[in-house]
């Protein structure tokens, strides 16, 4: 019997063409293949996308070594690590342990396009055509058959043309810029063009202090840099819980960075060596006032001059949704020119999907890959269950890590869901004692009436880790009992978990008596 498929194909294959090849586009090849569907994959950088070759892989490598320094730094002493003799260990550590940030570009670059790699065979194994080039799509519309046009611009300037049943559109974003801090790629740079430093920068500015920002921020600041973090906002991490970002500003205050509240950063400009001073030093720190050679120069909005050698920019991203011809074939654009999409990624354009950051729903790999698969799912007729932004799990991969799932603190403050809340801190835990642990905490979230827990923060070494068993109980609807009634190795950070979830249960009990 044929199957009549949303995109509407009567019987035979359905063609499917996905232009962008990140988690988004290849995510939802792998499935629209399984299914049976004729799937082409167009991508102009190569598979895995900005999430692979730019953004989250090389980021989280960086991060790996970063993750090493931190420990090392902050416990070495307190658990009587030596490292090569009995000279003093402050000097030990600055003597013997150091960052080559050239070794470590060199391996994140490796890996990002080993990874690339892997994902460009596993794709064409499944039997998808993978095409390099830019998509966009074609003017005519629909055409009778409801199928629409895909032109794919190839690198040699051939224009190919192809024909889907259905259209995925999972173009990503790409690094905002301000007007007056144009990125060079040697001073003054995006989070993209970091992995071409061969020196770690002397003293970096981070201008932004979302999760790019604090992330970069961190990680350079363990591996050596001195750090200044531009935050326009009253605190770090504006979006994320209160209480974990206070912790973070907190640590890295602690560790010496210099972490700069309600500025905003107006113009950065570089300022070189040649054009201040002809005979001078070239190097920053050598001029009379410190700054004689090559360095940036930030200016904020009040007036305040602040330098450094280097400056990242993590000002948030564009949707790559340009001069696609998506709005001449009906597919709805929102302020920001992100692709507006229901929950399970269809656009306004009958045929055509959307998934990912092109979208703006939710910045994540994870999220892009789900909106992908659905997509997919849809497209092709098979059973799906529509996007719950209510049970993705993220994390905030500095040093501590903050993972987060569920409902948060402020949807519970605006009343978007009534909620109780325990937190308890580290310091208590004894595996994070014996660890000499002492920042963060674990909070749940539960129902007051049936103790369901609905949301959980996590700010530990390796919350994305711990934050699993939260993710599963507001996945699957646990009670807080059943959380505590589970067993917990002892002694372990996930001890804490479970405690919380006893505190909350009894608490309930106590509510419920009186
Ligand atoms: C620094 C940083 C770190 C991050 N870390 C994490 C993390 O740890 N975990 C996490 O879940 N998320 C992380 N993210 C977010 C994550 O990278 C994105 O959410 C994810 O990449 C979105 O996937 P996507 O498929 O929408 O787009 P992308 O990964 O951006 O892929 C889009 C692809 O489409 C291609 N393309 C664009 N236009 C066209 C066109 N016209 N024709 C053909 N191809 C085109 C691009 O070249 C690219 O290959 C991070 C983001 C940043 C900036």
């Amino acid at each position: 019997m044929a199957l009549l498929t949303a995109c509407g194909t009567m019987g035979g294959v359905t063609r499917i063409v996905i232009i962008g090849g990140g988690p988004g586009g290849y995510e939802a090849a792998l499935v629209a293949a399984q299914l049976g569907a004729e799937v082409t994959v167009v991508d102009r950088d190569g598979l895995g996308g900005s999430a692979v070759l730019t953004d989250c892989v090389p980021s989280k490598t960086l991060i790996a070594t970063a993750e090493v320094m931190t420990t090392f730094d902050s416990s070495y002493e307190e658990l009587g690590i030596i490292v090569a003799d009995d000279t003093p260990p402050l000097e030990q550590q600055a003597r013997v342990v150091g960052v080559d940030l050239g070794k470590v570009n060199r391996r994140v670059k490796r890996l990002a396009i080993a990874q690339s790699h892997d994902i460009t065979q596993s794709v064409t194994r499944a039997g998808v055509t993978v095409l390099r080039g830019r998509g966009r799509l074609g003017a005519g519309g629909q055409a009778v058959d409801g199928s629409r046009e895909v032109l794919v611009d190839a690198p040699d300037g051939s224009v190919q043309s192809l024909r889907a049943d259905a259209v995925l559109i999972a173009t990503g974003a790409h690094p905002r810029e301000l007007p007056d801090a144009q990125p060079d790629g040697e001073r003054i740079l995006t989070w993209t063009q970091v992995y071409d430093l061969e020196e770690l920068p002397r003293e970096l500015i981070v201008v932004g202090s979302g999760v790019t920002g604090a992330e970069f921020a961190g990680a350079y600041q363990a591996i050596g840099s001195k750090v200044t973090l531009v935050s326009s906002r009253d605190r770090v991490l504006p979006g994320e819980d209160p209480d974990a970002a206070e912790v973070l500003e907190e640590v890295f205050r602690r560790r010496g960075m210099n972490v700069m509240s309600r500025s905003r950063a107006e113009t950065v400009k570089r300022v070189s060596a040649r054009t201040e001073a002809p005979e001078g030093p070239s190097s920053p720190e050598a001029g009379e006032e410190g700054w004689v050679g090559d360095h940036v120069e930030v200016t904020l909005s009040d007036g305040t001059v602040i330098r450094g050698t280097h400056c990242l920019m993590a000002v948030g991203s564009i949707p790559n949704t340009a001069d696609m011809g998506l709005e001449e074939a009906g597919v709805k654009l929102n302020d920001w020119g992100q692709i507006q999409v229901d929950r399970v990624s269809r656009t306004t354009a009958p045929g055509v999907y959307a998934a990912g950051d092109c979208t703006g729903v939710f910045m994540l790999a994870s999220v892009a890959a789900m909106q992908g698969r659905i997509a997919m799912y849809h497209a092709l007729g098979d059973a799906v269950q529509p996007l719950n932004l209510k049970t993705v799990a993220s994390n905030v991969f500095t040093d501590p890590e903050i993972a987060t799932v569920g409902y948060t603190a402020a949807d519970v403050k605006c009343g978007k869901m009534d909620a109780v809340e325990v937190k308890l801190p580290l310091r208590g835990n004894p595996r994070a004692k014996m660890q000499g642990i002492r920042d963060g905490f674990v909070k749940l979230f539960c129902r007051p009436g049936t103790g369901i827990v609905v949301g959980g923060v996590v700010v530990a070494p390796r919350a994305s880790e711990l934050i699993h068993p939260i993710s599963l109980a507001v996945d699957a609807n646990l009670t807080v009992e059943q959380v505590a009634s589970a067993f917990t190795v002892y002694p372990s950070v996930s001890g804490s978990t479970a405690e919380a979830a006893r505190q909350l249960h009894i608490r309930k009990r106590a509510d419920g008596e009186s």
